[in-house]
């Protein structure tokens, strides 16, 4: 089963987000940049003054990998690793759903998958294009 993710300070808004089937990015209030992975401050303007905006979940799939040997941990067979661009412009780094293989473009949506403690996390599933 997948591990449960490991919850900081900065990062526990995120991971609840996900609990509740939301999905959240950081976004500074003086400058209005969005920014993922959580961390304290701005990355363009280093303020600390910050919200969150709910993320549409829309993402298209820029690279793919499927570590083969061995499996990662919690896994019986590794899941494909993506690199996706959100709708909003952010990237992030993910599992894809099922096991056929992506093709680069296609277009993907969140979803999110339990944790052997209970928790959540963001994985993303293909839709039609
Ligand atoms: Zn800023």
């Amino acid at each position: 089963m997948r591990p449960d993710p490991i919850q900081r300070l900065d990062t526990t808004f995120f991971w609840d987000a996900c609990e509740r089937g939301e999905f959240l990015a950081q976004k500074c209030e003086p400058c209005n940049k969005l920014w993922h992975p959580p961390r304290p401050m701005c990355p363009d303007c280093h303020s600390l003054e910050k919200s969150t905006q709910n993320l549409s979940g829309k993402a298209t799939i820029l690279s793919w990998v499927r570590q083969v040997r061995p499996a990662s941990f919690g896994f019986k067979e590794s899941p494909i690793v993506i690199l996706v661009e959100l709708e909003e412009g952010l990237r992030m780094v993910s599992n894809l759903v099922g096991d056929e293989p992506p093709e680069i473009g296609d277009p993907v949506e969140v979803d999110f998958a339990k944790t052997s403690g209970g928790k959540a996390v963001p994985v993303f599933k293909k839709v039609a294009s």
